[in-house]
């Protein structure tokens, strides 16, 4: 080929350019445009330098010079055409924009119900003075059963019931181990609550592996069975109305005597047994439901954390949250909090 030939075809490229730039209206006609000249395997501009090999070794320097200087043109033709489109895209959005139209609203979370419950729970007892603890969720044996007269062989160690780390470490089982913490750092008068999780190996419509409690405990001089009563009835009344009625049974504990489980008259039937003339699914009748255990503090529990016992006295309780939230919001199946349905939660809004 003559170099001649090769020339013109390179200034033919720039007028074909030219030409097609001014039919383009929009960015991506630009970029289809851009593509058709600069693809690398069946670009215009690559078919032109093909020629190169076709021509005399003595005319290369001319046509591999001009064939820079083309290229270096087109791109910056394509350049500029992009700035001017990309202005005129800018302005015509913002002709477009109407400042009238209302905004997309975000969704805004709700707090989980057991969190609501928790607040709720600490805000009364914080108001009558207690202070809220909290601890590690993997305890050592010493502070989850041993501190808390609970001997090895007690069936509340069973490997079935206790999620175990190590021989000596696990999930605790209850907030109980909260006491002993708090007690072994420092000295009465103590009135504290901790709330958080704890771990069975359990899992039912009413038992779920992990769940929340609140530990409540009161250590001073002359604390008696009636500051107990006096304190959890005055609680259970904020939480389910002042017309609740509220029962002491004796239990057992190992860390403490005597004990006393609670029963509340039933939140679904007002205490009657019956809705609506059928049984009442919650109380199964009876009128009753338990909802918390209690008692005053073994005197093997302040042995162990150094404290006299004939001179101070205390108490301690303990909840479940989920218990407490179910009853309170009529819920019959304890999983339903741990599944996360956004239906389910939206109602706590
Ligand atoms: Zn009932």
């Amino acid at each position: 080929m003559e170099v001649k030939v090769f020339l013109e075809k390179l200034d033919g490229l720039v007028q074909e350019l030219k030409e097609s730039l001014g039919k383009a209206n929009c960015l991506s006609e630009l970029e289809e445009i851009r593509v058709k000249f600069f693809s690398r395997k069946k670009g215009y501009l690559s078919e032109v330098m093909k020629g190169l090999k076709e021509l005399a070794p003595s005319d290369l320097p001319i046509a591999g010079r001009k064939a820079n200087e083309v290229k270096q043109e087109l791109l910056s033709l394509v350049e500029e055409k992009k700035h001017f489109l990309e202005k005129q895209e800018k302005e015509a959005a913002l002709r477009n924009f109407d400042p009238t139209i209302p905004g997309r609203k975000p969704d805004i979370g709700t707090l989980h119900p057991i969190t609501v419950v928790i607040e709720e729970i600490s805000d009364i007892f914080t108001s009558l003075g207690f202070e809220v603890v909290q601890g590690p969720e993997v305890e050592t044996d010493f502070y989850n059963f041993e501190a808390l007269n609970i001997p090895p062989e007690h069936p509340a160690r069973d490997m079935q019931d206790s999620l175990y780390i190590t021989e000596k470490t696990l999930l605790r089982t209850h907030t109980s181990p909260l006491q002993i913490r708090t007690m072994l750092s420092r000295k009465p008068p103590i009135a504290a609550i901790a709330p958080g999780k704890v771990y069975r190996r359990d899992s039912d419509l009413t038992h779920s592996p992990m769940f929340h409690q609140i530990e409540g405990f009161l250590v001073d001089k002359h604390v008696t069975m009636a500051d107990l009563r006096g304190i959890l009835t005055l609680f259970l009344h904020r939480v389910f109305g002042p017309e609740t009625r509220v029962r002491f049974r004796p239990s057992f504990f190992p860390f403490t005597e005597p004990s006393a489980e609670v029963d509340i008259s039933c939140v679904m039937c007002k205490g009657s047994g019956k809705v609506n003339g059928e049984t009442c699914r919650v109380c199964k009748e009876t009128g009753w439901v338990e909802i918390l255990g209690c008692g005053m503090i073994d005197p093997a529990v302040f042995k162990m954390v150094g404290y006299d016992s004939e001179k101070f006295s205390g108490f301690a309780f303990g909840l479940g949250v989920e218990r407490v939230a179910m009853l309170k919001y009529g819920i019959g199946d304890l999983r339903i909090f741990f599944e996360n349905d956004i239906r389910f939660l939206q109602q706590f809004k």
